[in-house]
């Protein structure tokens, strides 16, 4: 980490719907961070009072102590003094929530849907676009808050827009046909009921998954100009599949580019990219944020998952499309990078960024 960005003392952080599935991972990420600490846990009035530790049905490990010793509260601004706040909430809560924290000054870094297509809300990826923070300005003077909302993606956006991200910003994509295999923990807690996910495939994801990833992409990869996001022109077409998978969400795609390019070209652009904040020592920013593999078998939820720290997104299968110009198979942890890993390397941006009120 270099010293520049790092904070002399560590800031104290909120995570709201800490209960979840997203919530935990945010606990179990946060312990020990270099920067942050967990002094606040929010959930809603059924887990209100209690501790965190009787509240969560923890899914992996062991609870960090510290963690399961803190009252749950109710997502209120008042009762919860962090200036940054990590939003794992259903998008049910999230859109009254999140704004209300915004107004009171906070740095909500969110996970839900609800925001992330608005104008004045940067979409954020810091390997990819960290200049679309200038959009907090914008946001800023039309809302009226002292705070702001940073989103970040879907989670299978998320796989999409770091594979794509190195092609585009070399070969610049056009079009892009995209199968997913999503995994359970997608779904949250306690999810798809066993019965119908064991031995099955459901080529079905509610709360408008398909047109998420045929959306998101092209604000994350758009340019920002004159206090705007122009998106990226290229037309995506999604299909989408939740499998019996615990972690990690694998994506088949095929990509139209503007200039054709072998594989062994293509491999090379993904395998030397390193995004845009590479110097900045930011504690959670995996070193490479694409990997890419050249076994025949890979990547593999199983034996894949985990690659940097599950920051990673694992690319294989590079090669030429008889339809478009490519395809590929490309997969990521959808809690990690897919969700609280992204906030969390979202906020250090931000701090290294002098943005963060303290
Ligand atoms: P989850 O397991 O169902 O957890 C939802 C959380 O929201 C729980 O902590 C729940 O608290 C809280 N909550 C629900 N209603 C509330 C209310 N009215 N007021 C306050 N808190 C409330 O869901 P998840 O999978 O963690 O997802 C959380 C968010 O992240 C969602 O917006 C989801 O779309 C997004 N996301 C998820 C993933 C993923 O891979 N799972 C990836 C990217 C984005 P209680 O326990 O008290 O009910």
């Amino acid at each position: 980490m270099s010293s520049h960005t790092s904070p002399a003392r560590k800031i104290p952080v909120a995570i709201l719907g800490a209960t979840g599935a997203v919530g935990q991972t945010f606990v179990r990420l946060l312990d020990g961070h270099p920067w942050f600490e967990v002094t606040a846990v929010a959930a809603s009035e059924r887990s209100a009072g209690k501790s965190y530790r009787d509240a969560t049905h923890w899914l992996s490990g062991e609870m960090p102590e510290r963690a399961s010793r803190l009252e749950v509260t109710m997502c209120d601004p008042a009762l919860l003094d962090a200036p940054i706040v990590f939003s794992a909430l259903d998008s049910d809560a999230a859109g009254e929530v999140e704004a209300a924290f915004a107004r009171a000054g906070r740095m909500v870094l969110s996970n839900a849907r609800n925001y992330r297509m608005d104008a004045d809300i940067p979409l954020l990826i810091p390997e990819v676009n960290p200049d679309h923070l200038d959009l907090l300005a914008v946001q800023r003077e039309v809302r009226g808050w002292s705070g702001a909302i940073v989103t970040n993606s879907n989670c299978s956006t998320m796989v999409v827009a770091l594979a794509l991200a190195p092609l585009h910003q070399a070969f610049g994509v056009q079009q892009l046909f995209v199968t997913t295999l999503q995994a359970l923990s997608g779904a949250g807690y306690p999810g798809v009921p066993s019965l119908d996910i064991l031995g099955n495939i459901i080529p079905f994801i509610g709360g408008g998954e398909e047109e998420k990833i045929e959306s998101e992409p092209l604000k994350i990869l758009g340019t920002f100009e004159h206090g705007a996001i122009t998106p990226a022109p290229m037309i995506v077409s999604a299909q989408v599949n939740r499998v019996a998978v615990e972690h990690g969400h694998t994506v088949c795609m095929s990509v139209k580019l503007a200039t054709r390019v072998t594989p062994e070209i293509a491999i090379s652009a993904l395998q030397s990219w390193k995004g845009a904040v590479a110097s900045l020592g930011l504690p959670s920013a995996p070193a490479y944020p694409v990997v890419v593999t050249m076994e025949h078998d890979r990547p593999q939820p199983r034996r894949d998952v985990n690659a940097g720290g599950g920051m990673s997104v694992v690319i294989g299968r590079v090669r030429t499309d008889p339809l478009l110009d490519l395809r590929l198979v490309a997969m990521g942890h959808n809690t990690v990078r897919g969700a609280a890993g992204a906030s969390i390397l979202n906020a250090e941006l931000l701090v290294a960024r002098g943005l963060v009120a303290r």
